[in-house]
């Protein structure tokens, strides 16, 4: 159903432009879906919660899944032609027995702590890639080590697709958006905004000129002080390659993951 219609956006000479997501959208997504509206011509939209990118006792069953309104707001928005909103066994039809490798800016952060992750994401960023086969795909930066695993992955692959990144909307306390902020309960909420606060908090050091080692430290005891249950990672990368760095001499990016009860938080920004 979607090869044709998107064969016809191609007869008609139109630019196409994907914006993949799990649903439950948010501002942050229809701001890709905005900018992909700028940047593309006719915008699909994907909607499919990929089991394969959660792990065992992650939140696949709970994971908020909300179509009609979804479809709603992308409706109001007016920046999407089309949703496609496939079911499990469409994607992964009976006997699908193909899997996904990726390295380079896959090792690390998210991988020490979710190693089933990237594998789910880039099987089902291929699948996805090649079923719409648009001009350019937008990524949140939100999801900054996935953004450059798919950029990586299609690049291998020599799919001919522009992967762009989009900013990350924020609330009013700079907590990013994200569906799971739903599972935070008001005290959680309240603990979940310091997350960005502390990061900013960070990079205020390392532009000082502090030692890398000791604010990713101190970061990461400053979210256990908030209330943080648990750290994974506060860590300063390279923002192209996310290799460990020992000085600021080319772009760096800061990526943090920490836990309030059962909900994971991620964020990152630009150093
Ligand atoms: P998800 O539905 O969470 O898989 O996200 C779908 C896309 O939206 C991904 O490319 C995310 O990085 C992006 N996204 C999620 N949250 C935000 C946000 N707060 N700001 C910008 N993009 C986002």
């Amino acid at each position: 159903e979607l090869r044709p219609i998107i064969a016809q956006w191609r007869t008609a000479g139109e630019r196409i432009a994907f914006v993949p997501t799990m649903g439950n959208l948010h501002a942050g997504h229809l701001e890709l879906v905005r900018i992909a509206r700028e940047r593309g011509g006719c915008v699909a939209v994907s909607i499919f919660v990929n089991p394969l990118q959660f792990g065992p006792g992650e939140d696949f069953d709970t994971y908020p899944r909300t179509l009609d309104t979804d479809r709603e707001k992308l409706a109001e928005s007016g920046a999407a032609d089309l949703i496609f909103a496939p079911g499990s066994s469409e994607i992964y039809p009976p006997g699908f027995a193909t899997a996904m490798h990726v390295d380079g800016p896959a090792l690390g952060l998210e991988s020490d702590f979710r190693p089933h992750f990237f594998g789910g994401v880039a099987i089902i960023g291929a699948k996805l890639l090649i079923a719409t086969l648009p001009d350019i795909a937008m990524f949140g930066e939100k999801d900054y080590q996935q953004l450059l695993v798919i950029r990586r992955m299609a690049a291998d692959l020599g799919l001919p697709i522009e992967i762009a990144g989009g900013p990350i909307l924020r609330e009013d306390d700079g907590l990013a958006m994200s569906s799971r902020n739903a599972y935070l309960d008001a005290e959680e909420r309240k603990v979940a905004g310091q997350l960005n606060l502390v990061l900013k908090a960070a990079i205020a050091r390392l532009r000082k000129g502090d030692a890398i080692r000791e604010v990713e430290v101190t970061a990461e005891t400053a979210l256990k002080a908030a209330g943080f249950d648990t750290v994974d990672y506060v860590a300063v990368r390279d923002a192209e390659t996310l290799t460990t760095i020992e000085d600021l001499a080319r772009p760096a990016r800061i990526l943090a993951a920490a836990k309030i009860g059962k909900t994971r938080l991620i964020d990152n920004m630009a150093v």
